[in-house]
């Protein structure tokens, strides 16, 4: 599909994240005013609840644009997701008549504070990417038996916490917890040594389902995806995760991107799952192509240095899609509601640049990294932003996720010192 060209000039250089192709949604501020919803395009920010109050844009009878979340939305059924991509193209194209009217409603993006797009009910975190399993497998268990036996037949994963979901921009604060090196005889109380990222794709669930369905229909009740950054304590981890899986290590902090990338905009870059070596069971069997081609890149930058890139790696890399990690989710009669949002597990290829976390990059502390500022690194100091970048590359255009950042914070004085 070749660009689509806008009357927003900035939205049709090649290299620009947010064309008329993409179109993401946001919640979006700016001095004085209260968050409500906002499409990118280009440079600016077309204000939701502004053209939903002057009647340019009627979804529905109530008004849903003007809450901080796109949850309501996403609510009124894919229907409606379709009717209001098609209005907004019309609104945008180049030679739109509405063009002056739309105008008065664009916000410079310079100008507007970022939010959490939506309100997340529900976290689940997968460990999809083959390579990153493999790689994790062998260093906190065995090389020759790396991948667990249950890897290859269904999506392994574990329910997160929603309440530590965050956006772009937000600080992470260094966790303490409960620690056990190789060199302890006993566990010890410790700030986390080994904090870490995990480079990952975030699905959204937006038609909510009470029953088992069909990958099918879980491709279908997926609305968009976000970059998410799931911040992992991995001396944390490898001492309390045998044998229901991460707790405390996953519950510090996942950032997520701040701008919704829909289905739509991603619909030309979708690619196949990769072959099987064990044919699926039915009820999570690949119905067509279910991955994107997004490329994917991770930089990380000292308190006040110039970023390195660490890693690049796709999304195209993962075993498993979104749409099979819902179906599979929903098979024990879990509801899923609107909002719930799917780690896809980290994104890692199968070399080394291409891995998508520390603890991969640096072999468990083994071979640390130089950045280009000359600092070594085998996991995260206070200070260090970790940078998340996502794009799709069409004929002509970009569909861009915008950044997905955090800096890591001091731990706080020991909460339990008396
Ligand atoms: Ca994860």
């Amino acid at each position: 599909m070749p660009l689509m060209k806008s009357w927003v000039a900035s939205a049709n250089d090649a290299n620009h994240p947010f064309p008329l192709n993409n179109l993401p949604y946001g919640v979006f501020s700016t001095e004085g005013t209260e968050e409500r919803c906002g499409v990118a395009i280009g440079d600016m920010i077309l204000d939701m609840a502004a053209a939903e109050e002057t009647g340019l844009i009627k979804i529905s009878e109530i008004p849903v644009f003007d809450a901080p979340y796109w949850n309501e939305f996403m609510d009124l059924g894919s229907d409606a997701w379709d009717e209001l991509r098609a209005r907004l193209i019309a609104l945008l194209s180049d030679g739109s008549e509405a063009r002056a009217a739309v105008e008065a409603l664009l916000v410079p993006m310079a100008d507007a504070t970022l939010h959490m797009p939506l309100v997340v009910p529900e976290y689940t975190d997968f460990y999809a990417g083959r390579h990153h399993a493999v790689n994790v497998g062998s260093m906190f268990r065995d090389p020759a038996n790396a991948l667990p036996p249950n890897w290859l037949h269904i999506p392994i994963g574990y329910n997160g916490r929603a309440s530590s979901v965050i956006v772009s921009g937000t600080d992470v604060r260094r966790p303490w917890g409960q620690l056990k090196g190789p060199n302890d005889d006993l566990p010890r109380w410790g700030k986390c040594a080994r904090f870490d990222i995990e480079l990952e794709m975030g699905a959204i669930v937006g038609t909510a389902s009470d029953a088992p369905i069909t990958v099918q229909e879980a491709d279908d009740n997926i609305f968009g995806y976000v970059l998410l950054n799931d911040w992992s304590a991995r001396d944390i981890q490898a001492w309390e995760y045998q044998p229901l899986g991460p707790f405390q290590a996953k519950a510090t902090a996942t950032t997520i991107s701040p701008w919704i990338v829909t289905k739509a905009a991603l619909e030309p870059f979708r690619t196949d799952t990769p072959e099987r070596e064990f044919e699926l069971l039915d009820h999570i069997k690949d119905c067509g192509p279910m991955l994107y081609d997004i490329d994917l890149e991770v930089t990380m930058a000292p308190a006040g240095k110039e970023p390195t890139t660490i890693a690049r790696t796709n999304y195209n890399e993962m075993y498993y899609s979104a749409a099979q990690q819902l179906a599979h989710h929903t098979t024990a009669g879990s509801p899923m509601n609107v909002g719930d949002l799917l780690g896809s597990g980290t994104i890692s290829g199968s070399e080394k640049e291409n891995r998508g976390s520390l603890l991969e990059l640096s072999w468990g502390g083994k071979e640390p990294m130089t950045l280009d500022t000359g600092e070594e690194r085998s996991f995260i100091e206070d200070g260090d932003t970790l940078t998340l970048k996502g794009a799709a590359k069409g004929d002509g255009y970009t569909i861009g996720f915008g950044d997905c950042v955090g800096t890591v914070i001091a731990a706080l004085d020991d909460p339990y010192a008396r």
